[in-house]
């Protein structure tokens, strides 16, 4: 409950479901058509083509009615066999979550973890830093029997703000001249963090439709390659719903072999119009600002940011870790009551040591300003000590960088 009656808007900075812009909400609103109708096609073909070009990729995208843990299942039941070996990078609590998935569905999971030390989080290391690719290679020169028939990675970990270098990962596998397919969940990465399926030898790229696109939650993507389709010829595990084979047939039409999420569909085509008409490297710089900014006043409070490795920052999200004593969902709570503001908890092994500020979906440089004006207030009223001022840090930024010329038109 809040302490206030609401007004306004309230503030959802979590790093998904993101804030989803009106003109998407109105789109939305239009009458359900027949999804086997000629109108439906041209949608249908529409968004078909669209999402390839968000994806980078020219090869077929299967879009399903789901959330993205949907799509994380379509992805391994398509491409593996029960008893397949996969090899995962644990990188938070998604990484986790997926491979309980794989576990579940009957494959042999085995999880390479960072290994070194920290000094403000000693039980969980690795949910601070991005897949070790090196670490990849070695296991895979090792694997001289090709047993490994999938490594599966997480792009953009909601859990930690801590974005992967994919392209790094496809090298590895390369260099250790080894066929697994590589498997990436791009669910909060793709349309906010650079993303290169075809061009970083993606076999399945996972994604959803409530983080960088800016839709509510309800559709999720399979973006392949054409070593996937064919892999997906052969593998074992049950699936039917999640079948790629009867959808990207019927895609080729612009219909699915179910009744489709319609008013979803009409989203992201307005979420397309969005994306493209701005362009995708605009986007792009457009979030790494937004993160900076966000990264400048949580420095200036002086208290530390999950991610310890600035090469991989997320620019979709910024964990911040509590002082030792501070319980973060203690802290999330009050500013929810105070000041009608969502930011996201810790998972998993993070519970209670960090919260999650998004920077992605219907946003601005006000409504961050915002948004650490809001977490800043939270912070003081639960005790903890700032060094400074986030928010006249943030503010100095945002001023001081003005927002690159490709994207003033
Ligand atoms: N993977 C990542 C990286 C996510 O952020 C999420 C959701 O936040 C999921 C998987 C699961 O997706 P969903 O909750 O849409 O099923």
């Amino acid at each position: 409950t809040l302490d206030v009656h609401p007004t306004g808007r309230h503030f959802l900075q979590i790093p998904g479901p993101s804030p989803v812009p009106d003109r998407i909400l109105r789109a939305m609103s239009l009458p359900t058509i027949d999804h086997r109708g000629p109108e439906f096609g041209t949608l249908g073909r529409k968004v078909l083509a669209g999402i390839g070009q968000i994806f980078r990729t020219k090869h077929p995208v299967a879009i399903y009615p789901a959330s993205g843990t949907g799509a994380w299942e379509a992805a391994l039941t398509n491409t593996l066999s029960a008893g397949d070996h996969v090899l995962m990078f644990e990188t938070g609590h998604f990484a986790s979550l997926w491979k309980k998935m794989a576990d579940r569905l009957g494959l042999s999971t085995e999880v390479l973890s960072y290994e070194g030390s920290d000094e403000h989080l000693p039980a969980a290391p690795g949910w601070r830093r991005g897949i070790q690719a090196d670490m990849i290679e070695a296991r895979l020169r090792q694997d001289t029997q090709h047993r490994i028939k999938a490594v599966c990675v997480v792009h953009n970990e909601t859990s930690t703000g801590v974005t992967s270098d994919i392209a790094a990962v496809r090298k590895a596998i390369d260099a250790a001249r080894h066929p697994a397919l590589l498997v990436v969940d791009s669910i909060s990465g793709l349309a906010s963090a650079p993303f290169e399926h075809d061009a970083w030898g993606v076999d399945v790229t996972v994604s959803g439709s409530q983080k960088g696109l800016m839709l509510p939650p309800g559709i999720s993507f399979n973006a392949l390659s054409p070593r996937a389709l064919e892999a997906s010829k052969t593998a074992g595990l049950p699936k039917s719903f999640w079948a790629w084979d009867e959808i990207v047939d019927m895609n080729k039409d612009g219909y699915w072999p179910y009744t489709p999420n319609t008013n979803l569909l009409y989203g992201l085509s307005e979420s397309l119009d969005m994306l493209l008409g701005e362009g995708l490297d605009n986007v792009f710089a457009r979030h790494a600002r937004w993160a900076e900014g966000v990264r400048s006043a949580v420095t200036a409070w002086g208290l530390p940011i999950q991610c310890a490795d600035p090469a991989v920052y997320s620019p979709v999200l910024t964990g911040v870790i509590t002082p030792p004593g501070v319980d973060a969902d203690a802290v999330r709570r009050l500013i929810h009551q105070r000041f009608d503001m969502s930011l996201g908890t810790g998972l998993g092994k993070l519970k209670g040591r960090m919260f999650r500020i998004g920077h992605l979906g219907d946003s601005n440089d006000l409504t961050l300003l915002a948004t650490i004006a809001g977490c800043e207030m939270g912070l003081k009223l639960s005790g903890v000590k700032l060094v400074g001022s986030g928010v006249q840090k943030a503010m100095d930024f945002f001023s001081s960088h003005a927002a690159p010329d490709t994207l003033k038109k």
